[in-house]
């Protein structure tokens, strides 16, 4: 939803240069031509003491993903997990390992079809837990970004032999400023040169205190190759589950999260789809990000078809019109003309979205500021980067004391170096602001923030980042130089 400057001037009848006068106050350059969004646009009507009357999104949306449900109608749900750790750690080889871990030999053959996510049941109970079948930050990180938060438990795999390596520390920093809960899968320590004590260690080191240290992360001694440890970790993950005490409303009409989705030449579009609320049925009509269908057959894990699938289960929806991206979220709605109503609205909201950002790359310090003042947003998200350890703690410290009761500051994490492409993956995931202190951003992360509109901003004094961070919190931001 955007509007040019030049138009919004019109409607509240001022001159164009008040309107880019007060805009300027806020932070925001722009000529007459150029569009600002909603949010924006809000602020500057409120300043000319106007009142806004929004016919947007909500008209439309209204409703969709808003029906919360009474704690009675909750029933216990699967856990969601995802497989995260370095590179050659092993994360394949335990998806791999768990997924053969409950299947007979008969129905082995079944089971090679991928769909992007699976489920195993408990070795002691006929309970289940959900895999994410893509291992890695990036999909976890993606999905995040498009709105989706499907996943419950992260699983870090560390390998005995190798210890905490980069992505290992990657995967930390993405599960603590998603706020999920970790347990670490120690692997590979059927190798000579295994030393699980020295990941225990290594891990330390980046605030993750496992419980044989006396910390609260569970860890678990696996080896993905020799098949060793796997009932272990699903324990783990099962008592990990109980302590979130996950639930959802299985009678209503479905919503959740699309894992993953293709063109397939025989079947059309097919989607992966996570069942996060209600129960999807053949059928249905569902809106998945831009694009919409109805139902025409539901398929497991084990490529069979399904009547229905509840909360926690992956299957694949055979019939929507077109390939929705992963991580988009998807509804059931009542009849097809509503869905054609919403495709085509969102449609038409990421041409507008598209054509907004060629105009202007505005800093998400000042997204973050209308958010804000909107109230949609309660917290100041900041990256922190510096040259030394030291400056990052210290640069913490100061800007976590800025917190305020009603909007607070948040450090996502602390680090040393320069700023690479997977801070501002995660900056953006998070809508935070990245605060280089005293370093720079590589030409690939430089790119990536602008081309995904993520504010890095450059420091070399502590109280001009502690100055920004408290204008942020009392909602005053001075303009951007
Ligand atoms: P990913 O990159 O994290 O997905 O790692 P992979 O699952 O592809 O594993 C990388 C390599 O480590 C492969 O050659 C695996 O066979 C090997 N590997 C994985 N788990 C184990 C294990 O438990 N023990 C041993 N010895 N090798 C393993």
């Amino acid at each position: 939803e955007t509007i040019s400057v030049g138009e919004l001037a019109n409607r509240m009848a001022v001159r164009q240069g008040e309107v880019i006068k007060t805009l300027m106050k806020m932070g925001v350059m722009a000529t007459a031509a150029q569009s600002i969004d909603a949010d924006t646009a809000e602020l500057v009507v409120n300043e000319f003491g106007h009142r806004v009357k929004r016919v947007s999104d909500s008209d439309v949306e209204l409703g969709l993903e808003n029906i919360t449900d009474r704690e009675e109608d909750l029933k216990p749900r699967s856990p969601v997990v995802t497989v995260m750790g370095h590179v050659d750690h092993g994360k394949t080889s335990l998806l791999d390992a768990l997924r053969t871990t409950t299947v007979t030999d008969a129905e082995a053959g079944g089971i090679t079809q991928h769909i992007g996510a699976y489920q195993v049941s408990m070795p002691s109970s006929d309970r289940k837990v959900t895999f994410i079948d893509t291992p890695g930050h990036e999909a976890f990180t993606a999905m995040r970004a498009r709105g989706a938060s499907v996943t419950d438990i992260v699983v870090l795999v560390v390998a005995a032999d190798d210890g905490v390596m980069p992505q290992t520390i990657e995967a930390i920093k993405h599960a603590k400023a998603a706020n999920v809960p970790m347990i670490v899968a120690i692997n590979k320590i059927d190798k000579t040169g295994a030393n699980p004590d020295r990941v225990r260690n290594e891990l330390l080191n980046h605030e993750v205190v496992v419980e044989s240290m006396g910390g609260d992360t569970q860890e678990v001694e696996v080896s993905a190759r020799q098949r060793e440890g796997l009932d272990e970790l699903l324990e783990g993950i099962s008592l990990q589950a109980e302590i979130l005490d996950l639930k959802a409303n299985p009678n209503r009409p479905a919503q959740g999260a699309v894992v993953e989705s293709r063109l397939d030449r025989g079947r059309g579009s097919v989607a992966t789809v996570l069942v996060q609320k209600g129960t999807l049925k053949r059928g249905d009509i569902v809106v998945a990000g831009a694009h919409w269908g109805r139902v025409r057959a539901l398929l497991d894990d084990r490529g069979r078809q399904i009547q229905k699938a509840g909360p926690s289960v992956p299957v694949e929806v055979l019939g929507m019109t077109g390939v929705p991206d992963a991580g988009s979220l998807f509804v059931v709605v009542e009849n097809e003309n509503r869905a054609r109503e919403i495709s085509e609205f969102r449609q038409r909201k990421i041409r507008e979205k598209a054509t907004a950002m060629q105009v202007a790359a505005r800093g998400t310090l000042d997204q973050m500021l209308a958010r804000i003042q909107a109230g949609e947003q309660k917290e100041v998200a900041l990256l922190i980067k510096a040259d030394v350890q030291g400056s990052s703690e210290a640069l913490a410290a100061t800007v976590e004391k800025l917190s305020h009761e009603e909007v607070a500051v948040r450090v996502l994490s602390t680090s040393v170096g320069q700023i690479t492409e997977s801070d501002v993956q995660l900056a953006k995931a998070s809508n935070a602001v990245i605060v280089a202190f005293n370093v720079r951003a590589t030409t690939q992360a430089r790119g990536l923030a602008q081309r995904d509109g993520v504010d890095i901003r450059y420091y070399s004094i502590i109280y001009q980042v502690a100055d920004d961070v408290e204008k942020l919190v009392k909602g005053k931001i001075a303009p951007k130089h």
